[in-house]
């Protein structure tokens, strides 16, 4: 609570969310520390930034917010908005999983849908000129509250952190939370050691994969589906600062194909992990990581969305590939 930049005595907005359970598993003949973020109220790690975000907002007298997202963070930004009483309007892009839907239709005051990712992003970007833009992608309170990941991973490790963290990246708001928490811990003193910070990207959207590299990409920017939707964000106002911060970790960025991504969902559902594809795509890229790093790497990962989020994509995905 201290690390986080809001008042600490009055109108705090939380679910008592987070401390998600940590655990050693065997992935790919590796030892890999697995964090259990899809093990949350709304059902994704995305509960962390909005509990922060929500309460500063609600700390400052607002009364109505507008957000736009896939799925998690629209539900995560409308569940914390119902319970403090902020009324949340937000402009989804059609064509997602029907469960994130349905959730976000549970909790928020109105929903506009639209045609793509991109489409939604503008139509909320205007209408917070008007009311107040909950943004998960550009509002800094919110990565202030995923920095508690870290924290968190820090803590349960016995205030030691691993070699690497394998991160997916959408908006980039886990990676960036990520490094500001390593940052908070370096300067109160209570870690020495700076985890690299390795991106997962899909391979059918290799933005920030490609600007890391410099490389010029091959993909058109037109949609390119991937069933890891949560991570198929192609625009990046926190561009500069992912880039840096995978640079100043000494980390990288790797990208994770289709067929990668289904079989690391199979796998993670097999060993006990009933996770949504997008959270697969970081088993993938654990796996990646592992064919190219140091055996000795101590590595973590976090899961970050919960398989009920997608459980009609998930059966098809699986029996189309059984
Ligand atoms: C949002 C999301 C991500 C990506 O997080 P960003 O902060 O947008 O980079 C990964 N997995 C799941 C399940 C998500 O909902």
């Amino acid at each position: 609570l201290e690390a986080i930049p809001v008042d600490h005595n009055k109108g705090i907005v939380s679910m008592h969310e987070g401390f998600t359970p940590l655990r050693r598993m065997k992935f790919f003949e590796h030892e890999i520390i697995v964090k259990q973020d899809y093990l949350f109220q709304t059902g994704s790690f995305k509960d962390r930034g909005a509990s922060v975000l929500i309460t500063k907002c609600h700390q400052l007298g607002i009364e109505s917010v507008v957000e736009d997202s896939s799925g998690n963070s629209a539900s995560a930004i409308s569940a914390y908005s119902l319970i403090s009483g902020i009324r949340c309007h937000l402009f989804v892009p059609s064509g997602n999983s029907s469960e994130k839907i349905n959730q976000i239709r549970t909790y928020s005051s109105e929903i506009t849908y639209c045609e793509n990712r991109e489409d939604a992003f503008r139509k909320a970007f205007e209408a917070g000129k008007r009311t107040y833009y909950a943004s998960h992608c550009w509002n800094p309170f919110f990565i202030h509250g995923t920095k508690t990941f870290l924290f968190e991973l820090c803590e349960q490790m016995g205030w030691s952190l691993p070699d690497a963290i394998v991160i997916p990246v959408g908006s980039g708001s886990l990676l960036l939370g990520t490094y500001i928490g390593i940052m908070d811990l370096q300067s109160a003193g209570l870690i020495t050691k700076v985890p690299k910070l390795i991106g997962i990207r899909s391979a059918a959207s290799p933005e920030l994969f490609d600007d890391f590299h410099s490389r010029q990409s091959t993909i058109p920017i037109e949609d390119t589906p991937t069933i890891a939707e949560g991570i198929a964000v192609r625009v990046h106002p926190r561009k500069d600062e992912i880039l840096d911060a995978v640079k100043k970790t000494e980390g990288t960025f790797l990208t994770v194909t289709e067929s990668e991504i289904v079989d690391a969902l199979k796998n993670s559902i097999l060993t006990g992990f009933y996770i949504e594809p997008t959270s697969a795509a970081a088993v993938a890229g654990v796996r990646k990581y592992l064919s190219l790093c140091d055996k000795y790497e101590t590595i973590a990962v976090p899961l970050t969305g919960h398989g009920l989020k997608a459980t009609k994509k998930i059966a098809d995905i699986l029996s189309e590939n059984s």
